[in-house]
């Protein structure tokens, strides 16, 4: 029985703390996984302060942030003050770090994956399976995909997705949240031949799968099939991987669902950052929140209908909950009514405030309002619209009431 080995790609604040479940999770399960973990970190420099416990004489000036990482076991820019498992290795080399791993994670911000997907393209074991916990969706000339199904494409391989309502800081100090995984890969091809397995366990031939996409095509993919030699990788690992006790996973089969519903509400947290920001209350952020997840299920539907399971939105982590704790303390939320309340550009405060965190709300509306316009759906989403409006400067927060009353 071969182990499973693990990377995580991405290192910022969401990335560190998931690569510390996965750590805890693979020292805790060593039949099923390698004990080392490694995260490929973006590699920076930074500096540590004289006050701060890791200031160490030998070690002055500006350090590379993968050393400090591997020598105090935390990370200082982007995770500050959590302790990470000692079988968590930070890698600068994305290479290095995706070698040999049967099970990708793939977190960081979602403007930097589709360049990522290309460095690592041919260059991991032709069978491994990914769990994106991207928030955001592929927009591009051709339509909108869900950043699960672009790496898998990228990569040839299957990936699902991780998203829930999931504040990194909070799950960081391993104070109790749930999560929603979505994982849902193609079935063996009952009409294909029946693949045929060379002696060697590295060596396994392609294998024909019939899978229906999100937009309820069925196509025939070509996927490596896992080595007979390791745990068959399903809902039960994908648990034994992620899940703790102050980490509560459940494991669904709605890729769409889980995926729509964390890219949109960064959208929706902007226009309730905007509102709380005016002094406005509550009830207007509840309206605000009302409108939004109309409009979430709204979008599911007509685009991702063929598959989306429309239960995920209401019932799941990644749906109302994730909105919710967004719209009370997430990052898109604090920014916008920031932003508001000091009179500045919301990109003026994430540079200020965030110290190299990224807002995925701010381009998430540019590429949905792209998308919307191109089917001439805008007046169908108003809320969504109107937030892009007032990033472009084209709209009052003052405004979103009426507008959002047509
Ligand atoms: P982040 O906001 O902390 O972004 C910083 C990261 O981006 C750093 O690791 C940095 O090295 C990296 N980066 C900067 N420039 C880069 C480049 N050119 N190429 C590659 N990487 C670069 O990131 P995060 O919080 O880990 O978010 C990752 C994803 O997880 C996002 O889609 C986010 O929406 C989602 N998410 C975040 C949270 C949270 O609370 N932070 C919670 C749930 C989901
Ligand atoms: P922000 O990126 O707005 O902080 O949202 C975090 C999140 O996704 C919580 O689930
Ligand atoms: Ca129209």
């Amino acid at each position: 029985q071969r182990k499973h080995r693990v990377a995580v790609v991405g290192s910022g604040n969401w990335g560190t703390a998931i690569a510390k479940i996965i750590a805890e999770n693979a020292a805790a399960n060593t039949a099923i996984f390698e004990e080392k973990v490694d995260m490929w970190v973006f590699e920076e420099k930074v500096e540590i302060a004289k006050d701060s416990p890791h200031h160490d004489p030998a070690f002055t000036g500006p350090q590379n942030l993968t050393d400090v990482i591997n020598r105090t076991h935390e990370n200082v820019k982007y995770l500050p003050g959590i302790l990470l498992p000692a079988n968590l290795h930070a890698n600068p080399s994305i290479e290095a770090a995706v070698k040999d791993a049967t099970i990708l994670v793939f977190n960081l911000p979602h403007q930097f994956i589709l360049k990522t997907c290309e460095q690592i393209k041919g260059k991991i074991l032709p069978y491994a399976r990914g769990i994106s916990c991207i928030k955001g969706v592929d927009v591009n000339e051709e339509g909108i995909n869900l950043f699960s199904e672009t790496i898998g494409k990228t990569l040839g391989i299957y990936c699902g997705a991780l998203s829930g309502a999931n504040i990194a800081n909070e799950v960081a100090q391993e104070k109790w949240s749930e999560t929603s995984i979505a994982y849902d890969p193609p079935h063996l091809d009952s009409k294909a031949p029946t693949p045929q397995r060379s002696p060697s366990s590295s060596q396994v031939d392609l294998v024909h799968f019939q899978h229906r996409d999100t937009s309820g095509q069925f196509s025939t993919v070509k996927l490596q099939a896992l080595p007979s030699e390791y745990p068959p990788i399903n809902h039960d690992v994908l648990k034994t991987l992620f899940h703790r006790p102050y980490f509560h996973v459940r494991v669904v089969n709605d890729v769409a669902g889980v995926s729509i519903s964390g890219a949109l509400k960064n959208i929706v947290a902007l226009a309730a950052g905007w509102v709380d920001g005016m002094g406005w209350g509550d009830n207007a952020k509840a309206a605000v929140m009302r409108v939004g997840l109309m409009e979430m299920v709204r979008f599911g539907d007509k685009f991702f209908g063929a598959t989306i399971d429309q239960r995920t939105f209401t019932e799941e982590s990644a749906g109302v909950a994730d909105l919710i704790t967004s719209c009370s303390g997430g990052r898109n939320f604090r920014c916008a009514k920031h932003s508001v309340e000091r009179n500045l550009p919301i990109e003026e405060i994430e540079k200020t405030e965030l110290n190299g965190q990224k807002l995925q709300g701010t381009l998430t509306a540019v590429e949905v309002n792209n998308f919307l316009k191109k089917q001439g759906m805008e007046d169908q989403f108003p809320l969504f619209t109107a937030v892009h409006r007032i990033l472009e400067g084209n709209m009052q927060v003052a405004e979103i009431p009426s507008y959002i009353e047509r």
